[in-house]
């Protein structure tokens, strides 16, 4: 009989044969879901457990059915058994929503939106080096401009909150001005930091960046950064050490910072000096994307929001509705998140079963057309056959 994933005492309880919840999505999310479920459950399987994969329902279905895109039962159902994977689901448009995604995040406080990006062998790439790419992004999913604090021109919230500001604090923001507010807190900024630094720690990672504007946005982002290099100094002190007082050959973990204007150039230019990043909504959202460009796009791009005892994890693509039932779409962000979900039960050994299937798959010359495009004379398969040859090489070579 399956069991409940549990959290005590800060870590999670995963037993061998856990119930797992999956949203498989709407647009191109239910096909993928077919192509990444069977990989996930032989990757399990042949490393000695059994996942039960439970429905759990988001989006369009969710509401031709309940009248709701977010059943509150789908919320408990993901918040009590800890872990969960979705593939993407569709902004309904009208009903007051901002985005289902992002009302998953804020419901369960899934404060890291976490990006590994590495480079798959035989994926066409737009740089010259794309195996030097190796990092991993945390980016704050609860602040900053994204909190939805905004105002629009000529709006009586805007103009009054001008005339406060003008009025009070010495600002001279013109009649009309679109307003927006940029919270951003020191627990906030610290929690993710922290968790940053503890997955450099865990995984023996050389280095962690924090990536702010605080040249420019002094107390809010140059804020982020005082407080992850406090974060790092008080907490993991002993472990980690600021870049400027670094040895030469340094065993501790290096905590540096960029400028995020320079560190996208830093992603192009000078790849390998970077590992693990940590980041400001804004700059991750941004940041988090360009990389998915330099290792095969979207399409090959897993993810997490993680947030303490809860994660959920997900393509990081959308629904891609131009593809929807066409057999087109990639599956590799879905099975890499999945892959990325293993890592996080403790399953290393079945996550890098998943990865190493999918990397023998595309030596092997099979890829999805939005990569087969790219690569002259190159022929595309289906989403379906695509699956289904990882699916093959996970129970071939696990
Ligand atoms: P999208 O669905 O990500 O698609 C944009 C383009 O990216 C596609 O036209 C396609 O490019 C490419 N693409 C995305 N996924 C792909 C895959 N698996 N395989 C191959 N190519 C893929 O973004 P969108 O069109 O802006 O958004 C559509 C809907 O998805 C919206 O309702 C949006 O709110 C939602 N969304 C959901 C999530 C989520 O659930 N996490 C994230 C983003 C957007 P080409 O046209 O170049 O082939």
């Amino acid at each position: 009989m399956p069991r409940k994933i549990t959290f005590e005492n800060g870590s999670l309880n995963v037993p061998d044969d856990p119930f797992i919840p999956f949203i498989e999505g709407d647009g191109v999310g239910p096909e993928l879901w077919r192509a990444a479920g069977p990989v996930l459950l032989a990757a399990a399987e042949k490393t000695g457990r059994a996942i039960s994969f439970v429905p759990a329902e988001a989006g369009a279905k969710a509401f031709e059915r309940t009248g709701a895109y977010l059943p509150p039962e789908t919320l408990v159902m993901l918040e009590s058994h800890r872990v969960s994977i979705k593939g993407p689901l569709a902004t309904p448009v009208g009903g007051g929503i901002r985005s289902l995604n992002v009302a998953i995040r804020q419901a369960l406080d899934l404060y890291a939106c976490v990006r590994p990006v590495s480079f798959v062998p035989g994926v066409p790439s737009p740089v010259k080096a794309p195996e030097k790419v190796d990092m991993i992004v945390f980016r704050e999913n609860t602040e900053d401009l994204y909190a939805g604090i905004e105002w629009p021109s000529g709006s009586p919230e805007a103009e009054s909150l001008r005339e406060f500001l003008n009025a009070r604090l010495g600002t001279r923001i013109a009649k009309g001005a679109a307003l927006g507010v940029k919270p951003m807190t020191e627990a906030a900024s610290k929690r993710l930091v922290r968790m940053a630094v503890r997955w450099a720690l865990k995984e023996g990672r050389p280095s962690v960046t924090l990536v702010h504007k605080g040249n420019i946005m002094k107390y809010t982002e140059g804020a982020f950064r005082k407080w992850g290099y406090e974060v790092a100094a008080e907490e993991f002190g002993d472990r980690t050490v600021p870049e400027a007082e670094a040895a030469p050959a340094e065993r501790k973990v290096i905590v540096k910072d960029r400028i995020a204007d320079n560190m996208f150039m830093q992603i192009l230019l000078r790849p390998a000096e970077y590992s693990v990043l940590a980041m400001p909504n804004l700059n991750g959202d941004y940041l988090s994307d360009a990389l998915a460009a330099q290792t095969g796009g979207l399409g090959m791009a897993p993810g997490a929001n993680i947030g303490d005892g809860v994660a959920v994890f997900e393509a990081t693509h959308g629904t891609a509705p131009k593809y929807e039932g066409k057999d087109v779409a990639n599956p590799s962000s879905l099975i890499l998140s999945g892959a990325l979900m293993l890592d996080h039960l403790g399953w290393r050994d079945a996550g890098d079963l998943v990865r190493s299937a999918l990397r023998q798959a595309v030596a092997d010359g099979l890829m999805t057309n939005d990569l087969a495009r790219q690569i002259p004379g190159a022929k595309a398969c289906g989403t379906a056959a695509f699956g289904k040859a990882v699916l093959e090489r996970v129970r071939r070579d696990g």
